[in-house]
């Protein structure tokens, strides 16, 4: 039970191992009610006032302005692909999204279903190897927003800027969520599946401001009004309590760390893989262009798809899971999220030294 390993899994994903154990406690007994997690109705005293006191670390973690409200849905990341066109693009209107990979990708197709599309950064281009830099875009004059991937989990690339544009910003943070400040006040929305950074799979924190739930262009399953959830806060229905307690129990330890110390602390475990990709005279090849690296996903190939199979394998047996890349783009992917410790990403810098020098090309 105490044998952990290196878990480089892009997601679900390592937590900290404090708020895992705070969840084996409230398992069986919650906030001393005598009552597990699992068990005790999502409308007790004790959880209203746990799911108060997330939302509050939330806010202050992350800065949120008056004016916005905090969600926590279910449906995952992927469910946000439509709920946002849903609610936020009336028919004949125009959003533009700027496609850097997969996730992208789907929100294009689904937005697709209600409004038009413009797609105003085409990464398929570049093999998804880079994001656009500001003035590498374009926004269709009459959008109403603007929706973009913050970091895309698959292919590791990452906006280092925010785009600078017009229409207000919708932004998919899933796999960078918390990771590093963010000024909220640019967005309309945020949306972060939780089981990158933040918790286990199951739960979906969507930040919305205030004036966007008025909304209301088109007939709307009452299931897929932010409005419904916003009215009850986030009560309509049964929530995921586990999952929140988990999320809440992760927020305490990030609060402790404050955003500039956590991104600070991803910028040095990043570095650390970076610099063995570069001083590698080419035998490790890094998939992303250096302007559009990621902090989250550090995804690269060996010389050839047999040494990567060796490498993953190696890894594996060396106690670091989790290396192969998605099979979207084969090769090596490496997922160093909030909660991943830096002396696991060393042991790997370690491992990639020692295993070039040991099978050369
Ligand atoms: C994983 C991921 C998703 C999909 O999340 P689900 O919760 O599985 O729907 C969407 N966007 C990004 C950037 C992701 O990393």
């Amino acid at each position: 039970m105490n044998r952990r390993i290196y878990n480089f899994s892009a997601g679900p994903s390592t937590l900290p191992v404090a708020a895992l154990e705070a969840t084996r406690e409230a398992l069986f007994n919650f906030a001393g009610t005598g009552i597990g997690i699992m068990e005790i109705s999502h409308r007790s005293e004790a959880f209203a006032e746990y799911l108060e006191g997330v939302e509050a670390d939330l806010r202050a973690l992350l800065a949120i302005p008056q004016g916005y409200t905090v969600l926590f849905l279910q449906g995952g990341a992927s469910s946000q692909f439509f709920m946002i066109p849903m609610n936020l693009l009336p028919a004949g209107t125009t959003a533009t999204i700027l496609d850097t990979g997969v996730w992208s990708h789907r929100a294009i197709a689904e937005a697709a279903l209600f409004g038009n599309i413009h797609v105003g950064f085409d990464g398929e281009k570049h093999q998804f190897r880079r994001v656009p830099q500001n003035g590498e875009f374009s926004v269709a004059a009459d959008s109403v927003y603007l929706y973009y991937t913050a970091n895309n989990t698959i292919y590791g690339t990452q906006f280092h800027t925010v785009p600078d544009a017009a229409p207000m910003l919708v932004c998919d943070m899933s796999s960078e969520f918390l990771s590093r400040p963010v000024d909220v006040s640019r967005y309309g929305l945020i949306h972060a599946g939780a089981q990158k950074n933040l918790g286990p799979a199951g739960v979906t924190l969507v930040i919305i401001r205030d004036d966007l739930l008025a909304k209301r262009d088109r007939e709307i399953p009452t299931m897929l009004r932010y409005s419904t959830h916003a009215g009850c806060g986030s009560m309509y229905n049964t929530p995921p309590v586990v999952n929140i307690f988990v999320v809440g129990e992760v927020l305490k330890v990030l609060k402790q760390r404050g955003l500039a110390g956590i991104d600070r602390a991803n910028r040095a475990k990043a570095a650390l893989l970076y610099e063995v990709i570069d001083a590698s005279d080419g035998y490790y090849r890094g998939h992303a262009a250096e302007d559009s690296r990621s902090m989250m996903n550090v995804t690269f190939n060996l010389p050839t798809p047999a040494l990567e199979k060796k490498f993953v394998a190696e890894a594996l047996a060396a106690e670091m899971s989790g290396l192969k890349g998605h099979r979207h783009v084969g090769g090596c992917r490496a997922s160093i999220y909030n909660a991943f410790p830096e002396k696991g990403v060393a042991r790997l810098a370690q491992f990639m030294n020692d295993f070039a020098r040991k099978n050369p090309q």
